[in-house]
């Protein structure tokens, strides 16, 4: 009998640090999230003082050098951490992903020297949070049209727009904010909050990502001092490159909510007897069963191997992509199917599966819709772009 996630022993490709970190989160999981997180899905609350917290166990930044506050691990690592939290909820690892490589990534990679030592540490201990504005109300997919733009004047600039459904923006500390410069180019800012004219409205009555706040960021004539604007990047390259890295965790992040469904309804399914035996020996469940851990293994390896490439700075945003479709897609189909596997049980909150499959419609739409990452299969296979 073999009833362990690891299938392919994949363990055996870790190091004694990822192995360590992997122990951390998911303690950390276990003790601090997995006893709130159904009630805070209900009440539709974030989970109290959790960034801090990512910040005691050093998932926030872990790929960022340590003289700026982050862990200075590699990219399996980060992996490893995102696939932790998500086995608690989506909520969790996208607040560490927003974190980590949507606010902290650019920052390191395109900010001054001034600007990453202002804010990285904070961020690392979760001292500060951060949010990352790309989307808004009229350009989702297609974030190039975007209409956020600010002009020149003197020793700042005035930023003036509104981005939608941003994680963390109502929590937010900072935003780092993609616009146009009056030459029409895409630039990313920093803008704190307390700057006048910038607030950051909240967005209730979610279905999905109950436990994680996502709101507006609207921009007002907003002062932001020249000294904010990230200095070496232009284009939507900036803002491209921050969902590569962050659609990266994802495609290890979603095994965690993957693997949480199968080991739950694999336990059930020994458990409880209909017609006088465990339904897990009947061959219908058998066979949810069978291709749950058939799915999330190809997915694992998925993640494993795009990691390694990711360390050797060989990752394309192609496979990246691929990776990020096929395992949300992956874990989605997981929850919903195994949630049969508990019948009437399966609906409840003190089980996982509703949590974790509501989560992952907004996973299988945010940083880039699932029929988006097809496109991006296609153009790369074919050598044509089917978007417009
Ligand atoms: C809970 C949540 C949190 C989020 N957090 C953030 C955040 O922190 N920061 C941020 O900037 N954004 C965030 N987003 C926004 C997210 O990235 C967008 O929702 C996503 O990019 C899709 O944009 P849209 O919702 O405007 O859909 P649209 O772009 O309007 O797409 C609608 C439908 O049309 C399809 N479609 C679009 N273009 C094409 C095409 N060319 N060919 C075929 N089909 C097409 C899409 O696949 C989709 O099915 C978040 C979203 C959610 C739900």
């Amino acid at each position: 009998m073999n009833n362990t996630t690891d299938y392919y022993q994949i363990d055996d490709l870790l190091t004694d640090e990822h192995k360590m970190i992997r122990q951390t989160v998911r303690d950390f999981v276990d003790k601090e999230i997995m006893p709130l997180i159904d009630d805070h899905a209900h009440k539709h609350t974030p989970i109290p003082n959790l960034m801090k917290q990512l910040g005691s166990i050093g998932a926030l930044g872990p790929y960022i050098p340590e003289e700026y506050g982050g862990a200075g691990m590699d990219q399996i690592a980060y992996g490893i951490i995102m696939q932790e939290l998500e086995r608690g909820d989506s909520a969790v690892r996208s607040a560490a992903s927003v974190q980590s490589s949507l606010v902290m990534y650019p920052i390191f990679t395109y900010g001054s020297e001034e600007q990453k030592r202002k804010y990285l540490p904070k961020l690392a201990s979760g001292d500060m949070i951060g949010c990352f504005g790309l989307t808004e109300p009229n350009h989702g997919s297609n974030p190039n049209g975007m209409e956020t733009k600010f002009i020149d004047a003197d020793d700042h600039v005035i930023l003036n727009g509104a981005k939608f459904w941003i994680t963390n923006s109502p929590l937010a500390d900072i935003a780092v904010v993609w616009a146009k410069d009056e030459a029409g180019d895409i630039r990313g800012l920093v803008v704190e909050r307390g700057m006048e004219g910038f607030t950051t409205p909240e967005t209730h009555n979610k279905w999905s990502l109950r436990a994680s706040a996502t709101g507006e960021l609207v921009f007002d004539n907003v002062k932001v001092p020249k000294e904010n604007v990230f200095p070496n990047i232009k284009g939507l390259k900036g803002p491209l490159s921050c969902l590569n890295s962050a659609r990266y965790g994802i495609s290890w992040g979603v095994l965690g909510a993957a693997i949480n469904c199968y080991e739950v309804a694999l336990k059930f399914s020994l458990q409880r007897e209909q017609f006088g035996r465990p339904i897990g020996g009947f061959q219908l469940q058998q066979k949810k069963l069978a291709e749950a851990i058939t799915e999330i293994t190809k997915a694992q390896l998925l993640a494993w191997r795009l990691g390694v490439l990711k360390n050797e700075n060989r990752a394309t945003p192609a496979q990246i992509s691929l990776a990020k479709r096929n395992n949300v897609h992956t874990a989605i189909t997981v929850a919903r199917e195994l949630r049969q596997v508990l019948g009437g049980m399966g609906i409840m909150g003190e089980f996982p599966f509703m949590r974790h499959a509501a989560n992952l419609e907004s996973v299988i739409t945010y940083e880039g819709t699932h029929d988006v990452h097809l496109l991006i299969t296609g153009n790369d296979i074919t050598g044509i772009n089917a978007f417009t």
